[in-house]
């Protein structure tokens, strides 16, 4: 869970500064009521839109103050940054070696061990010893040398996890694996944050995980929530802006997470396939999805598989749309799932 894509939660909030608390003739206005706390190496913001006939402020604050403690103990779980946490756990252990974890953690893994077949290997949570790789090589200024990235991909294997469901053990069947979730965490810490608020009872609510997001509900009676995708070359400018209700929106690329080594630019997002960082064809991907687990993994899938992408999100389960930027002929192009346009009201700014 490494830094990244702050600039979207700077946008959103943007968005919907003007709009703090809408007037209606016939009832009290909702007030949204925000707060912002750092966690994941990001800014995670949540607004609930509190309808005071139905449920105080304090009340909310209260559930608000639940979901960042959920937030909080995501990353206390999942991240590879602490040594403590049963992601680093499962990352020491030995080939066949065998660790106990928790339910949370047994079925984020499953559910990305499943999009790595259905996305043909494009989205791999063990692609961490060429995540390792390409860090130490971008300290170094020097790409890797074939013989260092053949060492790594061996080390890499979505197929040599083994999850034992009824003995709650994962192990791996060749030595040197490691996982790295940080592409579904943040859609995850979000998801769970949603579910914490609604079981706190707040019904309309906005969840940004540095640009994880999920809307909740409506932002007022009259109006769902209002999201925007920065433009991927101009952090000032929004590219996409789009009303959601009850859905996710996450996006990758390379415009935030990028690192430069002797003078050429790679992405933070890696193919799993050739052991590369993605190149310069693909832009950024954002996905729309039922819940922001689903959308932080396609995301980033998107950006490796590119265009074909759009094959696979089709027969996804539960309607999911995406739209692309890719780079083509020194131009950005922008590609869109077929009839995102009649499922949300999306505006798009030229490119
Ligand atoms: P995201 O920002 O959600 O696209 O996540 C990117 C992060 O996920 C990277 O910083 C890596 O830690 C990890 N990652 C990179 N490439 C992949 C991949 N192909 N599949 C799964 N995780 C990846
Ligand atoms: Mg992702």
């Amino acid at each position: 869970m490494n830094p990244g894509k702050r600039p979207h939660i700077l946008l959103v909030a943007a968005l919907s500064a003007s709009l703090s608390s809408v007037p209606s003739c016939s009832r009290a206005p909702e007030k949204i009521i925000e707060d912002s706390r750092f966690f994941m190496g990001t800014v995670v913001q949540i607004k609930v839109s509190i309808d005071p006939a139905e449920r105080g402020e304090a009340g909310a604050k209260d559930a608000m103050n639940l979901a960042f403690d959920e937030i909080k103990r995501i990353e206390d779980v999942y991240s590879v940054y602490k040594d403590t946490s049963e992601v680093s756990r499962i990352n020491r252990l030995r080939k066949n070696e065998r660790l106990q974890i928790t339910d949370g953690v047994l079925n984020l893994i499953h559910k990305t061990l499943d999009y790595s077949e259905r996305t043909d290997g494009a989205f791999d949570i063990t692609v961490k010893p060429l995540v390792d790789l390409w860090g130490s090589a971008r300290k170094a200024n020097k790409p890797p040398d074939e013989p260092e990235l053949k060492r790594a991909l061996g080390r890499v294997g979505y197929k040599d996890v083994v999850l034992d469901e009824a003995a709650h053990t994962i192990h791996f069947k060749k030595e040197g694996m490691s996982i790295d979730l940080g592409a579904a965490a943040k859609g995850y810490a979000t998801d769970r944050a949603v579910r914490i608020l609604e079981e706190n009872g707040i019904n309309n609510a906005l969840v940004n995980s540095g640009g994880d997001m999920y809307c909740l509900g409506k932002r007022t009676a009259h109006e769902l929530w209002k999201v925007g995708v920065q433009h991927p070359r101009d952090r000032n400018r929004l590219f996409l802006k789009i009303r959601l209700k009850d859905r996710a929106i996450d996006t990758s690329g390379d415009y935030e997470r990028y690192f430069v080594i002797g003078g050429k630019r790679y992405s933070h997002v890696i193919d799993p396939r050739t052991g590369y960082p993605i190149g310069d064809n693909v832009v950024s991907a954002s996905v729309i999805a039922a819940d922001s687990t689903t959308a932080d993994i396609l995301a980033t899938a998107m950006c490796v598989l590119g265009e074909k992408g759009f094959g696979i999100i089709k027969r996804e389960p539960g309607g999911i749309d995406a739209v692309l930027v890719t780079f083509e002929a020194g131009r950005l192009t922008v590609k869109m799932s077929e009839g995102i346009r009649e499922r949300y009201d999306i505006s798009q700014e030229k490119l």
